[in-house]
């Protein structure tokens, strides 16, 4: 293994694996810490995927450091921060806690902080990120429940969380491209700035700077950065040869189903055109489940009346409306474990009966199933649309699995998305 990676959350995880498989790197990804004995064949590259963008700053250093660890005596040479595109974090942390702990941890000197990924509308000038156009502080990660970003300067928001200075590398140092970088890399070095925002408007930017910084031991962003790494790290002597983009992927046999917890408009839209071309489909109300009249049981039995060769759509995913009726009487979290665990019970019963090919909507939702499965690390197959490849198990059960960040995938995806499998 060449790089290893730290992800805050899970889908970004996937995100990120898919980007580094795409340019050439082989990539496996974990579901949370793996055990000792995880089968690390042929996977120039690991994701650990944590779950410590919104926990307790001291716990998201102290799961990140174990995952340092875990990488660097399997032999990572290269280290990865992934975090959110949109800088998700408060005050208090966690980007800049983690990132000045990894430095330490690592004996570094100097990091960039670059969430930038133009492609998904995110670019920074200036130090300011604008997401599709808008600054940060003006679009609707203003209201995020959890990381609500209220200021668009990202060498202000990062100077709040960290201790050490924030620097700077701007859109005049990118336009002489590579060579300029690194030099302007090393003026905020030797001003002795611990992390620098780095400004990125192009694929092309994102590339000169992979190349202008891949001797760093450690590299913090957004998986947009990740874009210009392997071909840097090909040129750099410190892999042989790039692996084409796998174009699919050869699935255990056994019938598929759907799984949605997502209450994204994406996914209600992706809903809407499973079930208008005719996918069996089982609605779960969480008021039911709460009473226990609805049950992994009762969907189980339901789908053994189903037509063996039609796949069925297991779903909870409501509109907004619905969704606050919901919380309100049953509490936002009780709503979300309770629609979590069935169905993640019946993913499980799933297997039982011969289900090897699921599609999971839902970024809490994927955590909760890839958990009750048992499934410890996942390689990464073809991509299905942006940042959703299908993948197959390394451990546990043997299933292909595609994981679905809620908001991700075009209307038709659950319906197309089959075709990619062998
Ligand atoms: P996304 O990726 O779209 O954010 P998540 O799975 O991360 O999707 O989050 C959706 C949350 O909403 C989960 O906790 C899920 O259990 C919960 N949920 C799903 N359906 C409903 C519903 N009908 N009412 C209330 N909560 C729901």
């Amino acid at each position: 293994m060449l790089l290893g990676c730290i992800a805050d959350d899970l889908t970004g995880a996937t995100d990120l694996a898919l980007m580094l498989t795409r340019e050439g790197l082989r990539t496996l990804q974990t579901n949370g810490l793996p055990g000792d004995d995880l089968d690390l064949t042929g996977a120039c590259a690991v994701v650990v995927a944590l779950k410590s963008r919104t926990i307790a700053a001291k716990d998201a250093v102290e799961q990140s450091l174990a995952a340092y660890d875990w990488l660097a005596q399997k032999g990572a040479k290269r280290f990865f921060f992934k975090y959110c595109s949109t800088f998700d974090s408060t005050d208090q942390g966690n980007i800049g806690p983690v990132a000045e702990a990894l430095l330490e941890r690592i004996g570094a000197q100097f990091t960039i902080a670059c969430p930038a990924f133009p492609a998904a509308g995110r670019s920074i000038y200036m130090g300011n990120l604008f997401v599709n156009g808008t600054p940060l502080a003006e679009s609707p990660m203003r209201d995020h429940p959890l990381t609500p970003m209220r200021d668009s300067d990202l060498r202000r928001v990062l100077r709040r969380q960290t201790r050490s200075e924030v620097g700077h590398v701007g859109f005049g140092d990118l336009e002489g491209g590579q060579a300029s970088i690194a030099h302007a890399f090393e003026r905020e070095r030797t001003a002795g700035r611990r992390i620098a925002i780095v400004d990125a408007l192009t694929d092309r930017h994102l590339r000169d700077i992979g190349a202008a910084a891949s001797d760093f031991a450690l590299i913090t962003g957004g998986s947009g950065i990740a874009i210009g790494l392997p071909s840097a790290y090909q040129k750099a002597g410190w892999i042989e040869h790039l692996e084409p983009a796998p174009s699919s992927i050869a699935a255990p046999p056994g019938r598929g189903a759907i799984l949605a917890g997502s209450c994204s408009a994406a996914t209600r839209a992706q809903i809407g055109v499973a079930i208008a071309s005719g996918l069996p489909a089982f609605r779960v109300d969480p008021l039911a489940v709460a009473e226990g009249t609805v049950t992994a049981a009762t969907i189980l039995s339901w789908l053994s009346n189903c037509d063996e060769a039609a796949i069925p759509l297991i779903y909870s995913s409501d509109d907004p409306v619905q969704v606050t009726a919901v919380q309100a009487k049953l509490g936002r979290e009780r709503a979300g474990h309770l629609v979590e665990d069935l169905l993640a019970t019946v993913a499980k019963g799933l297997t039982g009966k011969g289900f090897t090919r699921l599609i999971v909507a839902g970024g809490e939702t994927s955590g909760a199933v890839v958990a009750a499965l048992g499934v410890q690390a996942l390689e990464i197959g073809p991509e299905i649309d942006p940042g959703v490849p299908w993948t197959l198990s390394r451990s546990g059960p043997k299933l292909a699995l595609a994981l679905k960040s809620g908001n991700f995938g075009t209307p038709d995806f659950f319906v197309k998305c089959w075709k990619l499998l062998k």
